[in-house]
């Protein structure tokens, strides 16, 4: 009884500080209008960036992917779950997000948060120095610390504090780890300056594309194809549960990088293997996004981040300065948050209130997340449920 006790005085810690969680229950598919606990929203808070998430064409993928491969993938990779299509998908991914590399492979994984921790533990370890930007996506932090190397934090998107950190480290092994888009804030890492460091110290570059991957850059190829950049540092992981609509995440590298995390990232190796429809399904995915449909979804996405953050700055709160899909507005307290985002439920809107310790104590916030799914109706209606908030101007 006792430990149950213990328990429940911090859940009741939790109720206290207005950081209890709540899950909601979705009737429909993850679009921009949806049925979620039995009612009729306009969603903003996926991060189903091109609204492909119940696209007909991917739809129709899984099942026929679920035909050809079964159910499930039966083992791990290493042990008889590598499937057809794990191994065509990994090809697309090298094709498509790989041009930072002159030999490219990827590696298809179940989550990002399993990427990740397999890429910083297979290239990080005891005597290595991990530098890592203060707002980086927990899966980082906690790949960070399975590595058991040693880890700098250098504060958010500062690449001169960082170059002053590489200068004073004397540490045999280096490794940078940073957000390309920033989860929380939507901004961009200093992706150019942080090559140039990691070249010059002779460091790997690790870049979580999760918000990336799919929006940024021709053809939707990712934050380093929409920087220019090259180098064999770079490590790139993009998640496929986002923009791409489907599951799984990859990472992708010169191929001897992708073969030592074959060998060694046993978060990798000591799971079993996705399910292959979902696999054949990325893979049908990978050609809506780099298509004509792409494109016109993304140049629609584009008008919706314009005049989301427009209709923001309208607002008596503090929007972060983003140019991409994640459109923050920082209220600060808890309770204010939440009831801000209960005012917008109430007017059917889904916008989630974010809180610690996802972010920084005092900077809860509202995450606007959009969709080419949306339409300038539902912003609409955004518009007009924040024009009549307590505290907002009239
Ligand atoms: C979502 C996310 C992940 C985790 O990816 P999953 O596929 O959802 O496990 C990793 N990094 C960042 C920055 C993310 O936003």
């Amino acid at each position: 009884m006792a430990l149950l006790e213990r328990l429940e005085r911090g859940l009741a810690e939790l109720d206290a500080q207005g950081l209890r969680r709540r899950r909601r229950i979705a009737d429909s598919p993850c679009s921009a209008h949806m049925t979620v606990d039995g009612r009729d929203v306009i969603g903003f808070a996926s991060n189903d960036y091109l609204g492909l998430a119940a696209h007909p064409l991917l739809v129709a993928a899984l099942v026929e992917g679920a035909r050809r491969y079964g159910a499930g993938s039966g083992g791990s990779h290493l042990l008889g779950g590598h499937s057809r299509a794990h191994a065509q998908l990994e090809d697309d991914l090298a094709e498509f997000a790989g041009g930072f590399s002159d030999a490219p492979r990827a590696l298809y994984f179940s989550t990002g948060y399993m990427a990740n921790l397999a890429a910083l533990t297979a290239l990080a370890g005891r005597g290595t120095m991990l530098f890592s930007d203060a707002l980086n996506h927990a899966s980082l932090i906690d790949g960070a610390r399975l590595s058991r190397a040693d880890v700098q934090i250098y504060p958010h998107a500062d690449a001169e504090t960082l170059a002053a950190m590489l200068d004073a480290c004397d540490a045999p092994a280096k490794l940078i780890v940073t957000d390309s888009v920033f989860s929380m804030d939507g901004d961009l890492a200093p992706l150019a300056r942080l090559v140039e460091l990691a070249q010059r110290h002779g460091a790997w570059l690790v870049v979580d594309d999760a918000h990336g991957f799919g929006v940024l850059g021709p053809q939707g190829r990712g934050a380093l194809a929409h920087a220019g950049l090259r180098s064999p540092n770079l490590v790139s992981i993009g998640t496929l549960g986002k923009a791409a609509g489907v599951s799984g995440a990859f990472v992708v590298a010169h191929e001897t990088v992708i073969e030592w995390l074959v060998q060694r990232a046993r978060p990798y190796i000591f799971t079993t293997a996705s399910v292959p429809a979902a696999a054949h399904a990325v893979s049908a995915s990978l050609r809506l996004i780099a298509g004509d449909e792409g494109d016109a979804r993304r140049a629609h996405l584009r008008t919706l981040i314009e005049r989301t953050r427009m209709l923001l700055k309208a607002t008596p709160w503090l929007p972060i300065e983003s140019d991409t899909a994640v459109q923050p507005l920082i209220i600060g307290a808890n309770d204010a948050t939440l009831d801000i985002a209960a005012a917008l439920d109430r007017a059917g809107l889904w916008v989630p209130a974010i809180r610690p310790p996802t972010v920084p104590e005092g900077t809860s916030r509202l995450r606007i997340s959009l969709s080419a799914a949306h339409s300038h109706t539902d912003l609409d209606r955004l518009e007009a449920a924040f024009s009549v908030l307590p505290g907002a101007r009239s």
